[in-house]
């Protein structure tokens, strides 16, 4: 006999299951988009020229500060490149506020990150740091430092940004939670700048990097071997591509005037911007939790494709799911609803985060031991039956599956684009952010993936390296600002 418990567990997960033929036309899709976003301003995805034209070989050298603001986390740290694929990092990491992501002032959220750049500065460079500040005290502050005292400055923002050289980008909309009006059609880096500024800080932005085009730089820079990395992905708070476009194809860049760039080497990174990927929902997967959870967001009908995907939102789509469980009399889930404290984060909206996920994934034991433990911590609920658990595993399995399968198109088209699987004997991809790191067998659900496209299929798959970015953001961030030094030499 069945248990209800597992049935309705089943026919949930059912309705999560994203087959072969959604993912070829998935595909299919992302490509024509792709195409549309390189020839239009506005349409869906976004395509971002970057005016980053070269990917480091591991040759690059030197001292740069890089901050990271990209989602739950604000990271500064300083980053030496060696010039032999290796670097050595050091960073600090800070939660941001939830009040400085929702407010009306871009100020406030900017001078945080300052002082957290001054912080940094005293902890980690503080003999470099105390010379600077004692020269500032013993001169008048409007002094200026000398040019050999500044630390350049790689600014990963992981917004979408309307870059008009590699130092000065503006702000096109808020994603991930973030809502801050004034700063949207704003120069991000002047923001920054003027921050920094205020507290005399040593400090000059010399690039804005999106972590995508970091990560693949980053990966770049790092990986073994000549070759060069075609994409750079994100799967953290939000998600995210950039990827290594021939110029000639980017026909938008022909209405763009007044951008000065180095069209020697015929190619061009581009920030894809594919958390947009089919606002319109032509393809999409559409299950009552997503439709759901995109109308209790901060911005309903938009990043739909980063809703089924990235961290942000797998718990939220899951807490949606066993709620249905919880609040259906004929199942029962947990017991509920005697069983559930009031202040359970089941019923809060976010009140599952997506690490949930990845430690239920993992729990391989026969008893669930570790997903008992994890719906007590996480939920507050005592002893869950053994169906119980079963059911969020069967919930988490499914979510997790269809985000990693809707990744692989992204990816999948990207790879079959680039025309690469024809001539180079590898296609490599950078990747960084905490769900494929942590998910379980997110990377192997993308590779099925990528066998059952005609296009890539299991010959393809097998010259596809995927490799984490480690640190992907600092160095990255890093290899842009040294891009734009070199750029500034170039042009004197
Ligand atoms: P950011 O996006 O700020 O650069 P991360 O890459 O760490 O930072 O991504 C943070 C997101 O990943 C959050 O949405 C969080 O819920 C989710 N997350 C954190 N830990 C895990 C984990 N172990 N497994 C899956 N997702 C995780
Ligand atoms: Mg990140």
């Amino acid at each position: 006999m069945g248990s209800p418990i597992i049935d309705e567990a089943n026919r949930i997960a059912a309705e999560f299951v994203y087959s072969p033929e959604d993912v070829n036309r998935g595909v299919e899709a992302f490509l024509g988009q792709m195409k549309d976003g390189l020839g239009n301003e506005g349409a869906t995805l976004s395509q971002i020229p970057t005016y980053v034209t070269a990917v480091p070989d591991g040759t690059e050298k030197g001292m740069y500060l890089a901050v990271d603001l990209g989602g739950t986390n604000f990271r500064v740290c300083s980053i030496k490149l060696r010039g032999d694929s290796t670097f050595t990092i050091r960073q600090s990491k800070v939660a941001i506020p939830q009040e400085l992501m929702v407010t009306k002032s871009g100020k406030e959220l900017f001078s945080f990150l300052a002082a957290q750049i001054e912080s940094f500065l005293e902890t980690n460079l503080s003999e470099q740091f105390e010379s600077h500040v004692e020269k500032r005290r013993k001169a008048s502050p409007k002094v200026p430092y000398q040019e050999e005292e500044i630390f350049d400055l790689g600014f990963t923002f992981s917004f979408p940004v309307n870059q008009h050289g590699i130092n000065q980008g503006y702000l096109i909309r808020w994603t991930k939670g973030f809502d801050i009006a004034e700063v949207v059609g704003q120069d991000v880096c002047k923001f920054l700048q003027d921050a920094i500024d205020e507290r005399h800080l040593p400090v000059r932005v010399a690039a804005l990097v999106n972590d995508t085009v970091g990560t693949l730089m980053a990966r770049s820079y790092s990986s073994p071997g000549a070759s060069k990395t075609l994409i750079g992905a994100i799967f953290g708070t939000g998600t995210n591509g950039a990827y290594v476009e021939k110029l000639d194809r980017i026909t938008k860049l022909q209405s763009i005037q007044g951008v000065e760039y180095d069209k020697s080497t015929g190619e061009m990174v581009v920030n894809s911007e594919w958390g947009s990927f089919d606002n319109e929902m032509s393809v999409l997967p559409d299950t009552k939790y997503d439709s759901d959870l995109d109308i209790d967001s901060v911005n309903p009908g938009i990043q739909m494709f980063e809703k089924r995907v990235s961290g942000m939102f797998l718990g939220e789509i899951l807490r949606r799911a066993i709620m249905s469980m919880v609040k259906n009399p004929s199942v029962k889930l947990f017991g509920a609803p005697a069983t559930i404290p009031t202040d359970s984060g089941l019923y809060e909206t976010w009140g599952i985060d997506t690490s949930f996920l990845s430690i239920v994934k993992a729990d391989e034991s026969d008893d669930l031991q570790a997903t008992k433990q994890q719906l007590k911590k996480e939920l507050n609920i005592d002893n869950p039956s053994i169906d119980d658990c079963r059911a969020a595993k069967i919930l988490v399995h499914a979510i997790g599956k269809r985000a990693a399968r809707l990744a692989a198109v992204a990816l999948g088209a990207m790879v079959i684009s680039s025309g690469k699987l024809a001539t180079d004997p590898v296609i490599d991809i950078g990747v960084d952010g905490s769900l494929i790191e942590f998910y379980p067998e997110f990377e192997a659900h993308i590779r099925e993936a990528f066998c059952e496209i005609p296009e890539i299929g299991p010959e393809g798959e097998k010259k596809i390296t995927i490799g984490i970015a480690k640190d992907g953001s600092g160095v990255g961030a890093a290899l842009g600002a040294l891009v734009a030094r070199q750029n500034v030499a170039g042009s004197k």
